[in-house]
């Protein structure tokens, strides 16, 4: 059976995803560093709809702990194999660069474009074997036009982008497809401390993004329908100029 790994599924975009996947009949491993309680409610929601959902808590900036969740899965799973990869998971430390701590650079990076690496490398030779596979990335506005407070969160998803171009074309004659989403601002907890009423106003839709249009995108790109579509970018945000 094929899965989808959704990276931070537990809330917000990834939840969304996890969601969507599930609707469209496909079995979910969602994936948090943790929050247990927010994992659980999208592992009943996925359930719900009468679809195979199954937890996998991990760091994804830890390479040792991302090895042995997916050893471990694939050591109790020997006639499926994950299909989907949905690099979601990310974090926000704002500050301007003058002020920015080591920390608040490494954080951000490990979890983003670090966890990117460790998760993705150690899921394409199953996909490579089965010529089969499609990795979305979540990215964002900043990486595209960078965003003043978050050079870190911009330079990781900068990067993101880069290497979704590249792996694109690695992976291709397998049958491999690799890209990004570049979402504006949307609804979940890593928005709302921001002010909506006041940035709703750049946005020529005047609301922010909910998650599930995000996820009604991955979806799409996540199915065989978008075997052609390869090292792209697609914005979601309402008609902000990028
Ligand atoms: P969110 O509501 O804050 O959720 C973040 C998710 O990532 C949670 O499931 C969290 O798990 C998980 N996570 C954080 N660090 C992790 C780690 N080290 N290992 C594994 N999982 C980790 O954020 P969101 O708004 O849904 O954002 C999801 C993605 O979309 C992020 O990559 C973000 O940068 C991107 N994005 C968001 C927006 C927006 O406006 N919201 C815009 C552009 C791009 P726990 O629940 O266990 O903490």
């Amino acid at each position: 059976m094929k899965y989808a790994l959704v990276t931070g599924g537990s809330r917000g975009i990834g939840r969304a995803v996890c969601i969507k996947l599930a609707q469209a009949g496909t079995p979910v491993i969602i994936n948090y560093v943790s929050n247990d309680d927010a994992a659980r409610q999208t592992l009943t929601e996925v359930e719900a709809l009468g679809v195979k959902g199954e937890l996998l808590k991990f760091d994804a900036a830890s390479p040792e702990a991302i090895e042995q969740a997916i050893d471990k899965w694939e050591s109790e799973h020997n006639d499926d194999y994950i299909g989907i990869l949905v690099n979601n998971a990310g974090i926000r430390k704002d500050n301007l660069m003058i002020f920015m701590q080591n920390e608040e650079w490494n954080d951000v990076l490990n979890t983003t474009l670090n966890g990117f690496f460790y998760i993705t490398r150690r899921l394409l030779k199953g996909m490579m074997t089965k010529r089969n596979g499609r990795i979305i990335n979540m990215a964002s506005l900043s990486g595209l036009k960078g965003m003043p407070g978050q050079v870190n969160y911009s330079a990781s998803k900068a990067a993101l982008i880069g290497a979704t171009k590249a792996l694109a074309q690695e992976v291709a004659p397998r049958k491999i497809t690799v890209n990004a989403v570049a979402p504006g601002f949307i609804e979940s907890d890593m928005t709302k401390d921001l002010n909506e009423d006041e940035l709703k106003k750049l946005v020529p839709m005047n609301r922010f993004g909910k998650s599930e249009e995000v996820a009604a995108l991955v979806a799409f790109l996540a199915g065989d329908e978008s075997a052609y579509i390869t090292g792209e970018v697609i914005s979601i945000n309402g008609g902000l100029y990028t």
